[in-house]
């Protein structure tokens, strides 16, 4: 294989309601950033759950590594912080659909109360109406998600800074987990303090006490 990530990467732009809905979070409606880490954290724990459920089926998705993990990753160096869980993974069409497009009707229901909302409640009405993902733009630069669904034999990796269009390409299998998705997180210049430890940590207690699923925090040897 002599192809590379960037020979193959597509370019996709954002269904127009993500793409309005993007330009609300960045311009920042919200009061309260801290909660991209309470979304991202709750679809880690999603995928968690999405497959135990898929795996009653197919007990081969578990192998050797059942319990549901999700790590923090902090790279202040960098100004990087990933989230990571060994969950269900996205394939490529899924990322396509779930990070690319709005399947719901209410949608345009969202949009405009948040349009008509105060910075407080715009927080709020992040989570109730499921556009968590998008969440993270309100603190980084770029985002890339790498994804391996599990029993797939593909991997892949989708990235955006959030402006209108994102791209999708192969990841190499060696370089990614056996499952799951690793989100990383380019933080803007006002937002490093998501790399420190106590930060995070006290965020993730105030959000995410209740998650059923290990958290652990971790920092990048630098
Ligand atoms: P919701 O969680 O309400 O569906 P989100 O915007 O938070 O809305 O996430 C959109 C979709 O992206 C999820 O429904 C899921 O299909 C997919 N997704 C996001 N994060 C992950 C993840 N870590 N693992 C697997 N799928 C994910
Ligand atoms: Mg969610």
């Amino acid at each position: 294989m002599t192809t590379t990530a960037e020979q193959t990467a597509e370019s996709h732009v954002f269904e127009a309601d993500v793409a309005r809905l993007l330009h609300m979070m960045v311009h920042s409606v919200y009061s309260d950033r801290n909660v991209f880490l309470r979304e991202l954290i709750s679809n880690a724990a999603d995928a968690c759950e999405k497959l135990r459920y898929e795996a009653i089926e197919k007990p081969s998705f578990l192998g050797a590594d059942a319990e549901g993990r999700i790590t923090l990753t902090l790279d202040e160096e960098n100004r990087q912080l990933v989230v990571e869980d060994n969950g269900i993974g996205m394939s490529r069409d899924e990322m396509i659909e779930a990070l690319g497009t709005i399947a719901r009707s209410g949608t345009r229901a969202f949009l405009e109360r948040i349009e008509a909302s105060k910075a407080a409640e715009g927080a709020q009405l992040i989570g109730q109406f499921g556009v968590g993902f998008y969440s993270c733009f309100m603190v980084a630069e770029r985002v890339d998600v790498i994804s391996h669904r599990a029993g797939s034999q593909e991997a892949w990796i989708w990235a955006s800074d959030g402006k209108g269009s994102y791209s999708v390409s192969p990841a190499n299998l060696a370089e990614v987990p056996s499952r799951g998705t690793r989100i990383v997180l380019h933080l803007m210049e006002d937002a490093k303090q998501y790399t420190s430890r106590w930060t995070v940590e006290r965020i993730v207690k105030e959000q995410s006490g209740h998650v059923p699923v290990a958290i652990r925090v971790v920092e990048k040897p630098g």
